[in-house]
């Protein structure tokens, strides 16, 4: 047992940092965690989970429409933005209290409180001293605000969870996961929307077809897309704000949301006082093992360069626990194929390389894809179309990027990601027997490349 008033001593009470704290108290360390804001970070609190009780809620607008193709009468449906809050709220706090469990049931001794570096191997914890021979920095990241004149009246995420009044109209600044999100929600819950992305096509980073295909289904929807349009003032006025862009034009509207990246949460920990380095971006720098440059200053998720996602920030966490506890020193995190989704509507999901990517890698590629009605639309009526591509490296045959948009897509690739994970060739897709009728058998039948 070292001298030092613990182990491990983890800082951050979110996906990342709670995942690692209770597996390493689960190996026998002694560990310490700080957490000042709220159990669960921002996956539990103010992303994925209320992003997706809220996607849920807007789901309904849908299926009350589409019901009546199936010969339901129609509902004239009217929405309550207070109990769906209320009830987020509910479950917010259930999940908040299971964090503090998970770690009071570890063993993990918590702290309720922000904690900073007074040097390499003691923090400040709400004013307490504590010492530690290995730390964890799990602080992940926060909503980037804009810095146009007027920046301060828009919403960031955070922001809109909580929001008072649910809003008539909304305007949204940028293209990526968030944007596009909250532009299904809003929407669906029956706000008029307006998307503003500086870019050509929204989901820049996702393969080639997603972007122009998701954009033509939202504004099939009724979202209203401007693209290579930004942004440049806000006004605050009697009735909401007034935005003008880029373009020249102006707009009216309710309420004005902006998602354009996140920054790592770094300030309030004192990184410069100890000497632990970050990138331009301010994000934590580590090698292969998550150390800084202090080997025993570790730091994983959002607060690194990673993929900010929640699942890579649990994974991360855990197999740092486990190498540094259990001696299990050849775990390591497969970043190869990792499964994404975008919660949009309707929803698409991503795994692998994007057909761009495999090209700019110079590997000879085939592409399948297809592009149908689903069945549920040919008696809901629905104006709404699945994209499904493949991308398989000519060389081993081996399928290396899968790319869809469409109902339950999310669902779907998990399974493809599996099967990806574990090297499957197109060949094997092609020998796997299909699910009818269902749109995911469609992975399993694309036969000719195009
Ligand atoms: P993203 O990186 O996904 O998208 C940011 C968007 O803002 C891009 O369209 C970008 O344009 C645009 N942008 C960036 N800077 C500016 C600027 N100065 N002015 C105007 N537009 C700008 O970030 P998000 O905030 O949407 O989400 C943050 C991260 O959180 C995601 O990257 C993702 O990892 C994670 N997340 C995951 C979710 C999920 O798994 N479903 C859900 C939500 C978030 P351009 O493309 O041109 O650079």
């Amino acid at each position: 047992m070292s001298d030092y008033d613990f182990d491990y001593f983890v800082i951050g009470g979110g996906s990342g940092g709670v995942r690692s704290a209770r597996i390493a108290a689960g190996h026998g360390a002694r560990v310490g965690l700080a957490e000042g804001k709220y159990y669960g970070g921002t996956c539990v609190n103010v992303g994925c989970v209320p992003k997706k009780l809220f996607t849920y809620a807007a789901d309904f607008s849908h299926a009350f429409e589409d019901a009546q193709g199936f010969g339901w009468d129609a509902v004239h449906p009217a929405f309550d933005w207070n109990i769906l809050l209320k009830n987020k709220n509910t479950e917010i706090a259930r999940l908040n209290d299971i964090y503090k469990n998970l770690l009071d049931n570890a063993g993990v001794k918590r702290f309720d409180d922000y904690a900073s570096l007074i040097d390499p191997h003691t923090l400040d914890v709400g004013g307490q001293k504590i010492t530690a021979e290995k730390i964890l920095i799990a602080t992940g990241g926060t909503p980037r605000r804009p810095d146009f004149d007027g920046a301060e009246h828009v919403h960031i995420s955070d922001e809109a969870f909580y929001l008072k009044d649910f809003p008539k109209s909304v305007v949204i600044q940028g293209g990526g996961y968030i944007a596009v999100e909250f532009a299904r929600i809003f929407h669906g819950l029956g706000a008029d929307v307006t998307l503003l992305y500086r870019g050509k096509y929204i989901l820049k980073h996702f393969d080639q077809d997603i972007g122009p295909f998701l954009q033509n289904e939202m504004t099939k929807q009724g979202i209203t897309i401007l693209t290579e349009t930004d942004i440049t003032k806000i006004e605050k006025t009697e009735k909401g704000y007034s935005v003008d862009l880029t373009n020249g034009e102006t707009l009216k509207t309710g309420l004005v949301f902006s998602a354009i990246g996140r920054t790592p949460n770094t300030e309030s920990l004192a990184l410069e006082q100890a000497g632990v380095k970050t990138d331009k971006a301010g994000r934590i720098t580590v090698n292969e093992n998550y150390q800084t440059n202090f080997d025993h200053i570790y730091a994983v998720g959002d607060v690194t360069p990673t993929a900010q996602l929640t699942p890579v920030a649990l994974a991360e966490g855990h197999v740092l626990a486990d190498r540094l506890f259990n001696k299990q020193k050849d775990r390591a995190v497969d970043y190869t194929y990792i499964p994404t989704a975008v919660f949009s509507s309707p929803p698409c999901a991503t795994t692998g390389l994007t057909e761009q990517q495999a090209r700019e890698k110079g590997l000879e590629i085939e592409v399948y894809k297809t592009d149908f009605k689903p069945m549920i639309h040919t008696l809901s009526g629905r104006d709404e179309r699945t994209l499904m591509k493949l991308i398989v490296n000519k060389a081993d045959n081996k399928v290396i990027g899968a790319h869809m948009i469409g109902k339950d897509v999310p669902e779907m690739m998990q399974g493809v990601a599996v099967a990806m994970n574990a090297g499957a060739t197109k060949a094997d897709f092609d020998r796997t027997i299909g699910i009818h009728p269902t749109s995911a058998e469609e992975f399993v039948t694309m036969r000719s490349a195009v």
